[in-house]
């Protein structure tokens, strides 16, 4: 006869099942998030070449106008190239597998691949990952060894891009109302466009700051949060994370040159 499962066993099943069900939503998730980001990044520039310009360029002189689209493009190549460089190259997988456990390398429990340093199990692509920083829902995979240059230069493209389409669509207080009042559909456009801008700027902005921070201090989000975990006061965390860090901006070079050894990573 089988034996019925006992309480933790039981409630152990229920959290497997629960983690299987959160995966299953991620992975689902993830085109629309892609979609999600390429829609944003697709409405502002398209914002500012047909409805923003033409208001608060009008009677500049040509080459002024030149100026900015060429920036505007350059800015947006640069974004959508990283952005795409980022989720096609991939963060580098370690695909060993140890026939032998025992034989002294670090092996996952999961999928039975090698594990050197920095590499960790990502549930949601189910591989392991060399140097894994995080899983990056806007991109649908996860930033590790091969591909955080390119996620850096991401961020930084989009700080400028958003910093400049943000200033130049700042809206007139008129702008916001007339939106309001008439619900003028280029006026709502300007003011969306201006918005979006600003939001994802904010945004962006804290998470280039935190990433920068990272590299140069050689470090990676998961290796961040293994040292917060260990921590018990809060002076100890200030002493961790800042006091003890090593600020180096040879370190934030590599990092930017695809060059991953400084952060103990590489393999
Ligand atoms: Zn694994
Ligand atoms: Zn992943």
């Amino acid at each position: 006869m089988r034996e019925r499962p006992s309480l933790s066993q039981a409630r152990s099943l229920l959290e497997d099942a629960a983690e299987d069900a959160g995966k299953v939503v991620i992975r689902c998730l993830g085109p629309l998030y892609v979609l999600a980001a390429n829609a944003a990044i697709l409405f502002i520039a398209t914002s500012m070449v047909l409805v923003v310009y033409p208001r608060v360029l009008a009677g500049q002189p040509v080459a002024n106008r030149a100026v900015h689209l060429i920036f505007l493009a350059s800015t947006v190549g640069s974004v959508l190239w990283n952005y795409y460089a980022c989720a096609s190259v991939g963060p580098g997988y370690s695909l060993t597998k140890i026939q032998d456990p025992e034989a002294g390398h670090r092996t996952c429990k999961k999928c039975g691949c090698a594990k050197p340093e920095g590499c960790h199990h990502c549930s949601v692509c189910d591989k392991c990952v060399l140097g894994m920083d995080h899983h990056c829902p806007w991109m649908n995979t996860c930033v590790g060894r091969d591909n955080y240059a390119y996620f850096l230069r991401f961020l930084s493209s989009c700080w400028l891009g958003t910093a400049y389409t943000a200033a130049v669509s700042s809206v007139p207080i008129e702008l916001v109302g007339m939106a309001i009042k008439y619900r003028k559909k280029d006026s709502g456009a300007h003011l969306s466009c201006y918005l979006l801008s600003l939001g994802v700027l904010i945004g962006i902005t804290l998470l280039l700051g935190f990433h920068l921070y990272l590299a140069s201090t050689g470090q990676t989000t998961i290796s961040l949060v293994d040292k917060f975990a260990s921590c018990e006061t809060w002076r100890e965390v200030a002493r961790k994370l800042c006091w003890e860090q090593d600020f180096s901006l040879g370190n934030l070079r590599r990092a930017f040159a695809g060059r991953r050894g400084a952060r103990g990573r590489a393999t």
